[in-house]
């Protein structure tokens, strides 16, 4: 089995780390202030959010230039913003869970995000997590959900079994765009509960399977990979 994981309210909730890095970066390099105010952030790439934020609030339409621009300048504000985040936390049993994971045969682990590669992995060595994960798809690599989990299928296939039949990887994301980006690549895909999105939202965009909490996929591993 190959997991895909989601990072922000699937592993971790950075405490408005990420919005308040984009909120300086805005504020100082363009005089926006509350850059963030009404840009969806869950479920979406980074590329989108600066987009999102060059037409909402400045009214024009980055270059992709622009966009790398900004994104090279918001990593390291990140990383200030993880370092002095008080409401960061990582999510129920996620730890566990990984470690539980990492532990069975046949199985492997990496990223789907919509964070940039180093900002996801800021994230991650902020939670402790990062020695879980070598690889994955990112925001950088497709401003287009469906197609950084693409990106994340072939890079945790090369990193691992070098394949795998398509119900044999799993999506696990806290939104319906992970449900939806799953479905694109043909894919597994477990909602977990425990970001933004309510359990009714998570049933509606019909997962293989929605949980609470991360603590309840061990069990659905080993349903899955028993039989049992
Ligand atoms: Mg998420």
């Amino acid at each position: 089995m190959l997991y895909l994981f989601d990072i922000d309210g699937t592993l971790l909730l950075t405490g408005g780390a990420g919005t308040r890095a984009l909120n300086s970066l805005f504020a100082e390099r363009y005089g926006v202030e509350g850059a963030m105010a009404g840009v969806r952030a869950a479920g979406n790439t980074d590329p989108l959010i600066i987009r999102e934020i060059f037409q909402s609030k400045l009214g024009t339409d980055p270059s992709r230039a622009e966009i790398d621009d900004v994104l090279a300048d918001y990593v390291p504000r990140l990383r200030r913003a993880l370092s002095d985040a008080p409401k960061f936390r990582t999510m129920p049993r996620a730890g566990e869970t990984l470690a539980f994971l990492a532990e069975q045969p046949r199985v492997h682990l990496a990223i789907a995000s919509g964070n940039v590669r180093p900002a996801a992995w800021a994230k991650l060595e902020r939670a402790g997590f990062d020695g879980h994960f070598e690889t994955g798809g990112f925001g950088c690599d497709d401003a287009d959900r469906a197609r950084l989990v693409e990106r994340a299928i072939e890079r945790g296939l090369e990193n691992g079994p070098g394949k795998l039949n398509r119900d044999e990887i799993v999506v696990v994301g806290d939104t319906p765009y992970d449900v939806r980006a799953a479905r694109a690549c043909g894919v597994r895909v477990v909602a977990v509960a425990t970001g933004t999105i309510s359990r009714d939202e998570l049933e509606a965009a019909h997962p293989d399977a929605v949980m609470n909490t991360l603590a309840e996929l061990p069990a659905w591993h080993r349903s899955v990979t028993l039989g049992v």
